[in-house]
Order: structure tokens, then sequence, then C-alpha cells
């Protein structure tokens, strides 16, 4: 029988308590690195301008209702969703070799194609994660019963890609593995593959029969440019991929809570391929009514309505630059301080390396001081959100780093 009071106590969420924990530092000097949302130069959140009046233009709609979405969410989304990730020429799309479903924000696509997989696979794959990755994937993936193995990524010597090991690891992974491959800004290191390398991964992928599922959580966020952001889905597209790709929202529209995404069953071409397509389309239904019935509205018509207007996607790309821009310069600002003060060790990887987070070096010891000491909040692993500094905080967060480095 089941006895409540033997459930366990599970563990607190590591990027939960660490927000707690700056919550409820009185200082006034603390600074927030832990959190993974956009910041603007007041450590504010920002709500994009073309969110604003998409929000406005939809409060003001007279035919506004409250109805549930289909199962497979808004339709006008999911269009322009598939056509933002592999590009509105794609032969995949003119194919119908795309199924997408609209779902709760990237972890939603990403629970739902790992649940289809599991289901599905003939083989109950084992699949490849990328040392380190999201947190979040090792869960999703291990909850809906996978096996879950992983591929180094991050070189800790050069704080860079560990290109060799990644591919060695990929060459010995058994024929017909699932790998995971973050499609820009890779979370937590902020360390992507060049496009020469990309191609090269995708070789051996092909060669060895691999099957890619792309998590893209940051498109447009990472460069300012959607296409750039892409580049690396819409390549394994053309090389012939079946594949399944993640798309979340909550970062490039800024519509973190209002839990916005979704999930693409790309099929490989071939004169079957639609029909097989539609297929997966259907199981992927049944799937998602049993899952959550059908998606959140809200933030689904404000993302649409941006995507399908060319006037306000342009408003958005805009934005896009704004967040993408003021990361940068703070990379640089970081890099510039580090390095005008001498402070040991290499600093090009702060601004080589892209999107929200930087893998900084720092370890455990040095993270613990930072925080106790000087009232700086970041994971253990020595990553840091760069939308958490600006201008206000910077010159003291280089000083904080300074000292405990030396
Ligand atoms: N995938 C990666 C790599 C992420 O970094 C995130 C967010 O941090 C997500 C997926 C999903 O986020 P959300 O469910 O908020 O869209």
């Amino acid at each position: 029988v089941f006895t409540a009071s033997r459930v366990a106590a599970a563990p607190e969420d590591p990027l939960f308590g660490l927000a707690k924990a700056y919550r409820e530092d009185p200082s006034d000097k603390k600074i927030d690195l832990g959190i993974g949302a956009y910041r603007d130069n007041n450590a504010k959140p920002w709500i994009l301008p073309v969110v604003k009046k998409a929000d406005d233009a939809i409060h003001n709609d007279p035919n506004l209702n409250h109805e549930y979405l289909a199962i497979g969410g808004l339709p006008d989304l999911t269009a322009a969703a598939q056509k933002l990730v592999v590009g509105a020429e794609s032969p995949a799309i003119r194919e119908k070799r795309i199924c997408t479903l609209q779902t709760i924000s990237g972890t939603g696509a990403v629970h739902l194609g790992g649940l289809f997989l599991s289901k599905f696979h003939p083989l109950k794959p084992t699949i490849y994660l990328s040392d380190p990755t999201w947190a979040n994937h090792n869960q999703i993936f291990t909850n809906v019963g996978l096996n879950i193995a992983k591929y180094p990524y991050f070189s800790a010597k050069t704080k860079g890609l560990d290109f060799d090991g990644m591919v060695q690891a990929l060459q010995a992974a058994p024929t017909g593995s699932v790998v995971v491959l973050h499609a820009c800004a890779h979370n937590p290191t902020g360390v992507d593959p060049t496009q020469e390398q990309w191609r090269a991964i995708a070789a051996v992928m092909r060669e060895r029969n691999q099957f890619p599922f792309f998590d893209t959580a940051y498109q447009g966020f990472a460069s300012g440019d959607l296409n750039r952001d892409a580049w690396a889905i819409r390549y394994f597209v053309e090389q012939g991929f079946e594949m399944c790709v993640a798309q979340s929202f909550a970062k490039n529209f800024g519509l973190y809570g209002e839990r916005t995404g979704a999930f693409h069953f790309v099929s490989a071409p071939g004169s079957d391929a639609s029909e097989a397509n539609a297929h997966i389309a259907s199981q992927l239904a049944i799937l998602q009514r049993s899952e959550i019935s059908n998606p959140p509205a809200y933030g689904a018509r404000i993302a649409s309505r941006i995507l399908n207007d060319p006037v306000l996607f342009a408003q958005w790309e805009e934005d896009l630059r704004t967040m993408s821009g003021r990361i940068q310069e703070m990379r640089r600002g970081l890099r510039e301080r580090l390095e005008a003060r001498g402070t040991p060790g290499t600093w090009d990887h702060i601004t080589s390396q892209i999107g929200m987070f930087s893998f900084t070096g720092l370890n455990e010891a040095q993270v613990q001081t930072l925080r106790s000491k000087w009232h700086v909040y970041m994971t253990k692993n020595g990553r840091i959100s760069m939308a958490g500094l600006n201008t206000n905080n910077i010159d003291y967060f280089a000083e904080a780093v300074d000292s405990v480095v030396r």
C-alpha cells in the first residue's frame, strides 16, 4: 500500500534555491547571475516593446474569447514556428514532411519528443546528452523511461568545445542512438560548434545513422540574427536527417511564464514521407491529449501575431538585437576589465562564448567566496548569466572575480 510518510524529501532544485538565497540577502551590492532570464540595464525584467504592442492589440480585439485551442495548438503559430526554424523556403515544408504541435514552452517540447521516442522508437534507444547540459534534459528523458548517456562537450582547458572528444564519442555510440544537440547558445557553457564543426558532426552522425534531437531555446537571442542561430538545424534538415526539434519562445519573446513553444518532427525525404509524417502527427496528438489536452492560448496569440505580421516581425528583430547586443556588450566589458586588471588566467572565452550564459572557469570554492564575501550569486559550476550584468554592477563584479582568482 502507499504510505505517504515513506516518501523521502527531494533535494531542492539548485537554481530555485539560489534564487531564494539571493532574494533573502539584504545587501544592496548583491548581484543575481543565476537566473536564466533576460534583464535590462537596471537588472529588471524587460517586456519586449513588440510584445507589449501585440498584447495591447489582443486585449482590444472584440472577438477574443477563452475557448480551448486545438490539441496541436494555434495553427497560425505552429505554421509560423515551422518557417522560423527550418526557413520558409525549406523543401521539408513544401513536401509536408514536418508536423508541429504547440507545447508547454521548450520544456514541454523536449518532453513530448522524449515521450514519443520512448513509445514509438523500436529500439528504446539511448539518448546522448552533452556533458554538461541543461540539467532538466537528464530528468525529462529519464522520466519517460529512456536511458541517457553523455558525450564530452566542454574542454576545461580551452574553455571551448572539446570537438575531438565529442566526435570520438559519437563514433563510439551505437548506430541509431539519439543525440541531443543545442541549436545555438549552448546551456550552460555558451560554447557552440563552428559551421565547419557542425558539418563534421553531421557527417559522423550520418555515417552512424544517428538521430538528431535539436533543442532550440535561443534563436535570435544568441547572435541577434534569427537565420544565423538556426543554421545548424537547417543544415541537418538539408542533409536529409529525420529529426526532432524542441523550440522555446521563452527567451526570444520574453514570454517565460506564458509557456509558449513548439515540437517539430521532421521526416526524411522520400516518396512516402508526407504520409509517414501524418501518421506521426496523429500519434503525437494522442500523446498531447493525454498529457495536457491542449496548450495555453495567451502566449501563443502574442507570438503568432508577431510572427505573422511583417511590421511586427521587423520590430521583433530589432528587439532581439537590443537584447543580444546588450549581452555582447557585457561580455566585452567584463573581458576588458579582467584583462586590464591583469586578473590571473585567460579571459578571451568570455567573448567567444555566446548567448545568455558563460562558463567562466571559476571553481566551486571561488563561487562560494563570491557569494559569502561579495554577495554574487551564481551556480557552483561557474556559470554566470550575462544578463545579470549591467553598467551599474560590472566594475564591482570584475573586482570580485579578480579578488577570488588571486
Ligand atoms: N532547453 C534549454 C537548453 C534551455 O536552456 C531552456 C531554458 O532554460 C529550455 C530548453 C526550456 O525552457 P522553457 O521551458 O522555459 O522554454
